[in-house]
C-alpha cells in the first residue's frame, strides 16, 4: 500500500508533462479494447480466403469463461492474436507503458498470468491453443494456423 502511494504521487508530480501523453495513452487502451482489432482482421480474412472456416470469439470450452479469437471447432483449436500492449509483448510492450509506470505493469502482469491460466485450462480440456503477437507477420500466423488445423483434420 505505501508503495503504491508513493508511486502515484511520483506520478502526480509528472502530470503537468505527461498529460498528453497519458491522454494519447488512454485513447490507445481504448482503441485495444475493442475486438476485432486490425491484425486480428487480417488474420481471419487470409484464413477466410484460403476456405477455412471458423468461429469469432467463441468460447472453446462453454464452462469456462474465457473466447478466443479464432476458433476451430471440430479441430480444438483455440487462436488468440495478443495486442502487444496489453498482453507484454517483450518487444513493444514496456516502452509504451513507461509512463504509467505505477499502474501499467500491473495490469498487464494480469493479463500475461491470465493468458497462461487460459493455456493452461484450455490444454487440460484438450484444446491446441495458438497464440501470435498482433505484430506477428500475418503469413508466418497463418502457415502455422493451416498446419495445425490440416493436421487435426486428418485425426
Ligand atoms: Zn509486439
Amino acid at each position: 500500500m505505501a508503495r503504491r502511494l508513493e508511486d502515484r504521487s511520483d506520478a502526480i508530480n509528472e502530470l503537468p508533462s505527461s498529460f498528453a501523453s497519458s491522454a494519447t495513452v488512454r485513447r490507445r487502451m481504448q482503441r485495444q479494447r475493442e475486438r476485432d482489432t486490425v491484425p486480428e482482421l487480417a488474420l481471419r480474412r487470409a484464413l477466410f480466403a484460403r476456405g477455412y472456416r471458423y468461429r469469432v470469439n467463441y468460447r472453446p470450452v462453454p464452462s469456462l469463461r474465457r473466447s478466443a479469437d479464432i476458433v476451430f471447432v471440430r479441430q480444438q483449436i483455440a487462436v488468440f492474436v495478443d495486442g502487444c500492449f496489453w498482453h507484454g509483448c517483450p518487444e513493444h510492450g514496456r516502452r509504451q507503458h513507461r509512463i504509467n509506470d505505477w499502474y501499467w505493469p500491473k495490469k498487464i502482469e494480469g493479463n500475461c498470468r491470465r493468458d497462461i491460466d487460459t493455456n493452461r485450462r484450455l490444454e487440460a480440456a484438450c484444446w491446441t491453443v495458438l497464440r501470435f503477437w498482433e505484430h506477428t507477420p500475418i503469413l508466418e500466423a497463418v502457415t502455422v494456423i493451416v498446419e495445425k488445423v490440416k493436421a487435426a483434420s486428418q485425426t
